[in-house]
């Protein structure tokens, strides 16, 4: 309760070493183990005041001096133990310090704030002493804060819920396909199951599970619902979703967030999160309410832009003030990382706050990869160099030792790159001592420390919490290199915690959900996404009918071309043949996909030389927004030319070109990820764990060929449109190629 009523002052993220659980228990024992007989350790309070029931133990009390005790465990300096943190450990004393006083009929009673130091067994203990009135006033503030609070959610929890069983469609009806996606969503959530919803572009994905979730939120007693995206286009379609549905029907009460990286919505990206650094966190908590009042009373979704208005109204920070709202919303449209990630806020709050909660995973092929990079972890060996130069006392000489088991590592290593079976004991236990000592000179000097070492020292704590679940999903490797003869390049290694199966990673997560729905157009097959995703046994796996006929797409594949590594130079030819031809025969404006830039400027140089006559444009590495949209922007209604683009890359899935915007698309080579050490690792561990025969498909095939059929996806996108897709090369006839093809596609390939 006071955690809620209570908050005030800075906000204040200054990295503080905290101790450990253990730690905290211990401490607690040996401050009780102190005092003297008649001390009364752990002593339940609790009292009905007003309309809530307290319940609570405080740390223990000292009938002869009429002293009750509140221990808190801390490491470091006593003085940096932030300001708000002490105000609400008063908070919470005092509140217990109102029930004693009411159980025991006390007049006054004196209370003790102590703190008690892990490393040095030290108290240092803060007293006050106050009336038995003053408490009680105390107690009914806080009381009335959180009554006041829980009445307010109840009414609103009534009017979404009243609004949710009145919302109708904001279209005029369902789309083909849209019905039966709908349908499935709101029977995974009457069943509390996981869905796996294959489903076409251009049916309104997001409409067909964001209304049938809602639909059953009231009945089935769901707090939030929480739409996760792989990218920053599907979060403003989900909230222009819920916008149109708030103002198409009843859904107003429905309170709306979008939560932003910290990068992206810092005000101050100059500054720490800090009162002392950052004007936005100075008096936060003092400005907070007033700000999450104005925030939950504004009309319709807040995303990104006015929620920064509402926190620049207050002066607050935007990014920590949508996280105080997360517990006010509704539904919270964010990245992935939000929920998935090893320390994600929204599973935190979901599983700390007992939350029944609804997920919808966006483009839910992407999770695969993105959840791999959430688990992995890489240290490379000259950053260490630099920073164990620069450390000093107790931190250097473990940098020391960490720096000479690496190296020897680095040097038993047969090949430039090696996966180890184990994660070396010497290696993990230098790497803890380097992190223990690192968090020693910090508790003792916070401010002192250069920030090269405090980034090692985070990179290196994420790093060993990945060492501690280390297994079978994932890979420990050590990349050798030479320096390749330059003379800047420097020799050195880069060792890497790989998750290769974030199945075991992901499998709590989905738990915790009362029902989850994963959709994509691109899910096939299942088995490789409940295996590598830990999807639950009973996962529902639909494919939603296509609103397409096969009579708009012509499929051509060019068996008389292979784009296999060895023949890529023979390829090119017949490959500038086959569009030159396209083109002649119907201009209008293309797509053209190859499996690496280097393959995708031989084919249009080539191109270039041989057909002239044909406009062409290419994808560049690394393209800024404006270029990305240069890009596009060629694509005119009723243009003409060819754009060169990287398979996989970012025109490959998500951009939407309709008519003659688009029509129709190359896409030389099977997409199949490159044979290299990783990927062959990766291959036997695929084999080990689902099977021999999964070895190849899941670290090759299944993932190349997601990545044609989303890029081939840009050429349909209405039910009016018309296309061509030539498929090229000669594996596109295999049959076990065709079956990873959408089953709506054209005969030919049948
Ligand atoms: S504005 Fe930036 S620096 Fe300031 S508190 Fe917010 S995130 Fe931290």
């Amino acid at each position: 309760m006071c955690e809620f009523t209570a908050k005030e002052g800075d906000l204040d993220l200054r990295f503080t070493p905290s101790p450990t659980a253990a730690e905290g228990m211990e401490g607690h024992a040996t401050v009780a183990a102190r005092r003297g007989a008649g001390y009364q350790a752990e002593l339940s309070l609790s009292a009905d005041v007003g309309p809530l029931r307290l319940r609570g133990r405080a740390d223990g009390f000292d009938a002869t001096r009429g002293r009750l005790e509140e221990v808190k465990t801390y490491r470091g300096e006593f003085d940096a133990i932030p300001a708000n943190h002490r105000a609400l450990h008063w908070a919470q004393l005092k509140v217990y310090g109102a029930l004693l006083c009411r159980q025991q009929g006390l007049a006054q009673i004196e209370l003790a704030l102590v703190y008690f130091h892990v490393d040095k067994q030290t108290e240092t203990t803060l007293v006050e002493v106050h009336g038995a009135d003053a408490l009680e006033a105390f107690l009914a503030l806080q009381v009335q804060r959180f009554a006041d609070w829980a009445a307010q959610e109840q009414a609103h929890r009534g009017a979404r819920d009243a609004a949710l069983q009145a919302l109708a469609f904001p279209h005029g009806g369902f789309r083909r396909g849209q019905r039966m996606l709908a349908e499935n969503v709101y029977r995974a959530a009457v069943r509390g199951r996981c869905l796996l919803a294959q489903a076409p572009t251009g049916i309104g994905k997001t409409v067909g599970t964001l209304f049938p979730l809602l639909k059953a939120a009231p009945g089935q007693r769901i707090d939030k619902l929480f739409f996760l995206t792989a990218k920053g286009s599907g979060r403003q379609l989900a909230l222009d979703s819920l916008s149109m549905m708030a103002r198409a029907d009843g859904a107003g009460p429905l309170r709306v967030i979008e939560i932003t990286a910290r990068d992206k919505a810092c005000e101050h990206p100059d500054k720490a999160c800090h009162g002392d650094s950052c004007p936005l966190a100075r008096g936060f908590y003092d400005r907070l309410p007033a700000a999450r009042a104005a925030a939950v009373q504004a009309p319709g979704p807040l995303p990104r832009e006015a929620l920064r208005a509402v926190a620049a109204a207050h002066a607050v920070c935007p990014y920590y003030l949508a996280q105080e709202l997360v517990r006010w919303a509704d539904v919270v449209v964010a990245d992935y990382n939000h929920f998935f990630d090893g320390s994600a806020l929204l599973h935190a709050l979901t599983a700390q706050q007992g939350w029944r909660v609804g997920l919808l995973v966006d483009e839910a092929h992407n999770l695969v990869d993105r959840a791999r990079s959430m688990y992995t972890a890489e240290l490379d060996q000259a950053t260490l160099q630099a920073v164990r130069r620069e450390a000093t006392g107790l931190p250097k000489r473990a940098l020391n030792k960490l720096h000479k088991a690496w190296a020897a590592l680095a040097a038993a290593q047969p090949a430039d790159y090696s996966a180890l079976a184990q994660v070396p004991d010497d290696i993990a236990t230098a790497l803890q001592q380097a992190i223990a000592a690192i968090a020693e000179q910090l508790a003792e000097q916070p401010e002192g420390i250069a920030s090269a070492l405090l980034n090692f020292f985070f990179d290196a704590t994420h790093f060993a919490r990945l060492l501690e679940s280390f297994g079978d999903h994932s890979l420990f490797d050590v990349t050798r290199s030479t320096g390749g003869g330059s003379a800047l390049a420097k020799p050195g290694s880069v060792l890497c915690v790989r998750n290769l199966v974030p199945a075991p990673f992901l499998a709590p997560r989905f738990a915790a959900a009362h029902t989850s729905t994963l959709f994509s157009a691109t899910l096939t097959p299942t088995n490789f996404y409940t295996d590598l995703l830990g999807l639950p046994a009973d996962t529902v796996a639909v494919d939603v009918e296509s609103p397409f006929e096969a009579r708009q797409l012509s499929i051509q594949v060019a068996r008389h071309i292979s784009t296999r590594w060895q023949h890529r130079d023979a390829s090119l030819g017949p490959i500038a043949e086959l569009i030159g031809r396209q083109y002649a025969q119907r201009p209008g404006n293309y797509l053209a996909f190859f499996s690496s830039f280097d393959y995708l400027q031989r084919a249009a140089a080539l191109l270039a030389e041989r057909h002239p006559e044909v406009p062409h444009w290419l994808q560049a590495r690394g393209m800024a927004a404006a270029e990305r949209d240069g890009f596009l922007a060629r694509f005119e209604e009723g243009g003409a030319g060819v754009g060169f683009a990287v398979l996989g890359g970012q025109f490959g899935e998500g951009i939407d070109l309709p008519g003659s915007r688009l029509i129709g698309a190359f896409i030389a080579t099977l997409g199949l990820p490159p044979l290299n050490e990783t990927n062959e690792r990766m291959r036997e561990r695929m084999a080990a764990r689902f099977g021999k025969a999964q070895g190849y498909d899941y670290t090759y095939l299944y993932p190349g060929l997601q990545k044609v059929v989303q890029a081939a996806g840009r050429v349909i996108r209405t039910p009016s449109d018309e296309g061509v897709i030539h498929l090229i090369d000669d594996r596109f006839a295999r049959p076990e190629v065709k079956r990873l093809l959408p089953g709506w596609w054209a005969a030919p390939l049948r």
